[in-house]
């Protein structure tokens, strides 16, 4: 038979395409396996070539998919993607696909259930004696007939049960195909609230507007913007349609999860994100890729997920700076969802406490619709503020004595406090009184946090781990003095001072996978608490007995130099006091500070974020700084020192540019990382059109340039700072 000939995609950071010949009709987004360089790699077909200009032409080894497992527009997406960010385009089919097929697997249809039998339909209470567990399963299994594994977890029947009704003949594992999951798809109704008279207002003109727009809803936190979006949610899935809801945290999945299943069915809502095994991820992919399941809850690269017939994306908390990647090749996913939407010409909703100022200007810009939700729902008040002068009394593990009062009349009214610190381990600084020396990390140029579960020193930034000396590296004296309080040892602290009290930490260490599967990653007690948490917890958590939050250190980014700094903080600060007081109970911010007159902190206290981000605007407008210029960052990092200034040196002098179009090449804030040294040039412009091709000049010089085996250079579009 007569040769054909593909461009081939391959995962690899090269912008080139590569070309194979086969003699079968491949179609176009299909995965096969090529060979590169002496070994066998999965690519995925671009487009035929009619006559190839290129000689010794390689035979594709295996064709992996019979179709393309991407439909069209998860095709064009990619290629916009390749356009806009300047990535290259096999990495971008990299992330599109989950590692499990990427490898060049397969991923089957079929499921596991367990159904009843004709013996366990007939069995009664007798038979079962004193196993009364059992039989309370078997009920379960008599009245739904069949359970897939979230059913048994949701109905919470155990393996030992489920294996003790097998064993008896009462129960027996079936294989399904995964579409059967979804047939029993009736939706409970008075799952629902009625929504209020501000929601509903919201609601119908989402709900009204013609589809393909894009749409912000900024409410105050518990003002009730996600019960809006599960209505609209409803629509859609009584349309028939698919939804794809993005969240910034993977803490935030597995209660979403259960409100979304106890909604539309506990097999009807699949999750994707990096802590979940790959077989499960794969599924999931699948599942949303063959309309197996209606929503799809997941972390920023879920968006890279194909649809069977996507309805809805929701992007929640749009302000997250999680949404944008910043290893790899860098993209946002919250653009990225409003470019889908548009590309597939569906409606794409935005929520958030705290918008950007990217999406507000939007607004302003009439690109996206504004939506304002005023009031919190059921009449919870905003809570109070107050500043803690961090200077009028001594600290003790960095809380003023009047932010402890605080929290222990709080406890003894029955109520439960947040203790805020975004700073993991032990002590971020470890000091040697005699000589100065502080441990710093071998691979970055950064200083070593010490942790004490288990006692070590850790980078923050590498993940390198050294035992923690007894004596000074340097000098050898036995003087080594920790400095600075990070989250363990303020739960260390409180454990001892509020002795009758569970005192919780919840921080990227302690949330493990067994936290994730459960329903939230919260305790679920109503009584006296205190947690600890970084950023993790200013998130979306909502607990209706807690009171009172206190903010250990509200400084850190009001003396920033980074543009992006004052909006930063005002977001984390109004994000972190939103967790209190979200019910009938009135809530209390405690800002401690050791500049309590500055201006910004009094703003906070406003709690007028509408106010705070219009100036912030304002500012960036006089001061020509993004959202209303463009920036485009080129990052140079090299195992050699000098070769990343180099490098950006000369880009930067055959680019030309004016005075009022760069800033650098200069080291980045940390300039070694992990063994790289890192620099970075940034263009601005007014001019989209004008910065993207520049950035393109770029990219053709790197990539006939000599020097890419030394020197990696990426491109950042739309940097966060
Ligand atoms: P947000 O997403 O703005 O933080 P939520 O949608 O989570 O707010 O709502 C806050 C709380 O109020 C939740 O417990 C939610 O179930 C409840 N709630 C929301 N809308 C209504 C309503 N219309 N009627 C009664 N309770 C509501
Ligand atoms: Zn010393
Ligand atoms: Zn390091």
């Amino acid at each position: 038979m007569e040769n054909l000939y593909y461009e081939v995609a391959l995962p690899l950071p090269l912008r080139n395409s590569f070309t194979y010949s086969s003699n079968i009709k491949i179609s176009i987004g299909s995965r096969v396996q090529v060979p590169f360089r002496n070994r066998e790699i999965v690519g995925y077909v671009l487009k035929k070539q009619s006559s190839p200009n290129v000689k010794s032409i390689k035979p594709i080894t295996k064709v992996l998919d019979r179709n393309s497992l991407i439909d069209k527009h998860s095709f064009d997406l990619i290629q916009w993607i390749a356009n806009y960010y300047k990535a290259p385009i096999g990495e971008i089919f990299k992330s599109y696909f989950p590692p499990f097929l990427r490898k060049g697997k397969e991923i089957s249809d079929s499921i596991e259930v367990y159904a009843i039998t004709n013996l366990g339909k007939l069995a009664s209470k007798e038979s079962f004696g004193r196993a009364k567990k059992q039989f309370e399963a078997l009920e379960v299994f008599q009245h739904q007939s069949e359970l897939s594994r979230p059913g048994l977890k949701a109905n919470k029947i155990s393996k030992v049960i489920l294996d003790a009704l097998i064993s008896k003949g009462y129960v027996e594992i079936k294989s399904l195909n995964r579409k059967e999951l979804i047939t029993n798809r009736e939706l409970s109704s008075d799952a629902f609230f009625e929504l209020n008279v501000e929601q509903n207002k919201i609601y119908k003109s989402i709900k009204n507007s013609s589809t393909n727009l894009a749409h912000l809803i900024f409410g105050v936190t518990g003002s009730g913007k996600t019960e809006i979006y599960f209505h609209l949610i409803r629509d859609c899935i009584e349309k028939g349609k698919q939804v794809l809801i993005l969240v910034p945290e993977i803490g935030l999945t597995p209660n979403l999860k259960a409100e979304l299943g106890r909604r539309f069915g506990e097999d009807n809502v699949a999750l994707l994100h990096s802590e979940m095994s790959e077989k499960d991820r794969a599924h999931s992919w699948n599942d949303m890729n063959k309309g197996f399941k209606s929503i799809l809850i997941g972390t920023r690269s879920a968006i890279f997920t194909p649809f069977k017939d996507l309805g809805l994306i929701v992007v929640d908390e749009e302000h997250d700076s999680s949404y944008k990647q910043i290893d790899g090749f860098r993209y946002s996913a919250r653009d990225v969802a409003v470019y889908r939407a548009n590309l597939e010409k569906i409606s794409i909703i935005m929520c958030s406490a705290t918008p950007s100022l990217e999406s507000l200007k939007n607004c302003k810009d009439e690109k996206y619709f504004l939506h304002k939700l005023t009031q919190r729902v059921k009449d919870a008040r905003q809570p109070k503020f107050e500043i803690s002068d961090l200077r009028s009394s001594e600290l003790k593990s960095g809380l003023t004595e009047y932010s402890l009062n605080e929290i222990s009349q709080e406890l003894s009214k029955g109520n439960q406090v947040l203790v805020f610190l975004n700073k993991k381990g032990y002590a971020p600084m470890v000091f040697c009184n005699k000589c100065g020396w502080t441990p710093e990390c071998s691979n970055c140029d950064v200083s070593m946090v010490y942790h004490i579960n288990p006692k070590r020193l850790v980078c923050h930034h590498c993940g390198t781990k050294h035992p923690m000396p007894v004596a000074c590296l340097n000098c050898n004296a036995e003087d080594l003095e920790l400095f600075h309080t990070g989250t363990e040892k303020l739960e260390e602290f409180l454990k001892e001072y509020f002795k009758n009290t569970p005192v919780i930490r919840v921080d990227r260490e302690a949330l493990d996978r067994e936290k994730l599967k459960s329903n939230s990653v919260l305790p679920d007690s109503k009584e006296p608490l205190i947690l600890v948490g970084t950023q993790i917890l200013a998130k979306g958590h909502h607990m209706p007995n807690l009171t009172l939050v206190v903010v250990v250190d509200a400084d850190s980014g009001l003396f920033s130099v980074d543009h992006k700094a004052s909006e930063r903080l005002a977001q984390l600060l109004i994000q972190v006091s939103g967790r209190a007081g979200r019910e009938d109970k009135e809530g209390k911010v405690i800002l401690q500070s050791f500049v309590p007159e500055h201006p910004f902190l009094e703003k906070i206290s406003s709690f007028d974020y509408d106010k705070i981000a219009n100036e912030i605007l304002e500012d960036r407008q006089t001061n020509k700084l993004p959202p209303f210029i463009y920036q485009i960052n080129i990052h140079a990092e090299s195992l050699k020192r000098p070769l990343p200034e180099e490098v950006l040196m000369k880009i930067f002098r055959s680019l030309n540019l004016k005075d009022d179009e760069f800033i650098g090449p200069k080291p980045e804030l940390i300039e070694k990382r992990k063994n790289y040294f890192r620099w970075v040039l940034t263009l601005k412009s007014e001019n989209r059109k004008k910065i993207h091709a520049l950035a393109n000049q770029v990219i053709n010089m790197i990539d006939q340039s000599d020097y890419s085996k030394n020197v990696r250079v990426s491109i950042d579009v739309d940097p966060l700072n």
